[in-house]
């Protein structure tokens, strides 16, 4: 059976509950209370493209998708643009501004002020038809970015789906070290610092007291901070093996920065749920993540990005220098994890304003584009956790709808023309 009759089966079954469901109930099946005309609908699991595509949608439920709509039903007219899943950003750090670079930028705002520049970066995400994001930690120990979190879900403010860790669970000097500061003028003691197994345990159970849904390890070192050393190991495989541990006990998954090679396997053989950046990985790596099935997020374009921004946003010169370096191993490292078929979720990793370009930057690295969208919809949502409620358009999950102009199977960059957002049945942003 291909996919789609198992589609139109799961769907026809489907109905037939609702139906008996609703019969028992003495209620009717749903019925479409608006529709989406697509000029041209990817199916991002097949790539097949069908045109001039009805999606049904039921509040803010995707019905179906039909050749028609039944008359009566308001419906989008989006005939002209092709139309795929919401889009879905699995490392976002939604706090602060992200125009600036400067290593005391953190220490410089409350995080009440970081909360407030994250409802703007939100829009920002939205606008650019992401309508769902992982933040992948955050230097803020009073968690702004759970709190808004919480806040879309209940509707008091307007954003994208979040999932999201809480703060860097890092080694004293390494790349979640937030005291940037001389000696004699040291922070006092941050509770995400873990020097030992004991730390680690007590970091990861303050992050899942105050509500993260994932924890963030920093495994090596990093670029952006003036301290660390991407190429070396952090956090220890016994640290990282226990906060794995803790994790999944409590049922959240565990996310780990890993630019250098040792730091990548030691995340990996510790049982880490995924790999972020994976810059310096090499082949025993690659194999490592394919063996425990390890999700990659590559974040390739923010790399490319800081050649291009240099020191104008306040960055430090040595973590330039960093940047420098690190940019001419990524290639080799992803066109590895491309060899290996590792599962690979698309994540930006940097200002939002440019969050559709890690599209150009992965096919440009060797990706096929229906697997750049793949990454951006249905593996996004299988790494959040979310597969089924979002990620694909199929009945049952949400209507996060978005439209480009142009075809994304030809020239991917054109996921950088969003034209339309819909999420949860709500438009966001209109054809103009
Ligand atoms: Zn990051």
């Amino acid at each position: 059976m291909d996919s789609r009759r198992v589609w139109r089966y799961t769907a026809s079954v489907g109905v037939l509950l609702c139906s008996l469901a609703s019969s028992a109930l003495g209620q009717r099946a749903p019925e479409a209370t608006s529709a989406v005309r697509a000029g041209r609908l990817i199916d991002v699991r097949t790539g097949r493209v069908t045109t001039n595509a009805y999606i049904l949608i039921a509040k803010d439920r995707i019905l179906r998708i039909a050749d028609s709509a039944p008359a009566g039903v308001p419906t989008i007219d989006l005939s002209r643009y092709t139309v795929v899943p919401g889009l879905i950003d699995a490392h976002a750090h939604v706090l602060g501004n992200p125009k600036d670079q400067s290593s005391a930028s953190g220490l410089r705002m409350s995080s009440a002020q970081k909360t407030l520049w994250g409802v703007h970066n939100l829009q920002t995400w939205m606008d650019h038809g992401f309508t769902a994001l992982r933040d992948a930690g955050e230097s803020d120990l009073g968690y702004g970015q759970l709190a808004l979190r919480n806040s879309i879900e209940s509707g008091l403010i307007r954003g994208p789906r979040m999932v999201s860790a809480g703060n860097f669970v890092s080694v004293t000097g390494g790349h979640g070290d937030a005291d940037v500061l001389a000696p004699d003028q040291q922070l006092a003691p941050r509770p995400n610092i873990a020097d030992t197994v004991d730390d680690v345990e007590r970091a990861v159970r303050r992050d899942i007291k105050y509500g993260a849904d994932w924890i963030k390890l920093m495994a090596s070192g990093g670029v952006l901070d003036p301290i660390s050393d991407y190429r070396v190991e952090e956090l220890s495989e016994e640290q990282m093996a226990k906060a794995v541990e803790v994790a999944h006990r409590a049922g959240k998954k565990v996310m780990a920065h890993a630019e250098g090679a040792a730091g990548i396997k030691a995340a990996v053989r510790a049982g880490v749920d995924s790999i972020e950046h994976g810059t310096v990985m090499d082949e025993e790596g690659a194999q490592l993540m394919e063996q425990h099935g390890t999700w990659l997020v590559p974040t390739l374009f923010c790399f490319q990005h800081d050649l291009q921004t240099g020191l104008s946003q306040g960055r430090d010169p040595v973590s330039f220098a960093k940047g420098v370096a690190i940019v001419k191993e990524q290639g080799p490292a992803f066109k590895r994890a491309l060899a290996h078929h590792l599962k690979i979720a698309y994540g930006v990793d940097d200002d939002p304003d440019f969050v559709s370009k890690e599209f150009g930057a992965l096919v440009g690295g060797g990706m096929t584009p229906i697997d750049a969208l793949r990454a951006a919809t249905v593996n996004g949502a299988e790494l959040l956790g979310r597969s089924s409620e979002i990620g694909t358009l199929e009945p049952g999950k949400f209507a996060d709808i978005v439209a480009v102009e142009g075809d994304p199977m030809a020239d991917i960059t054109v996921m950088e023309k969003v034209v339309f957002v819909m999420k949860g049945g709500e438009v966001y942003k209109r054809v103009k």
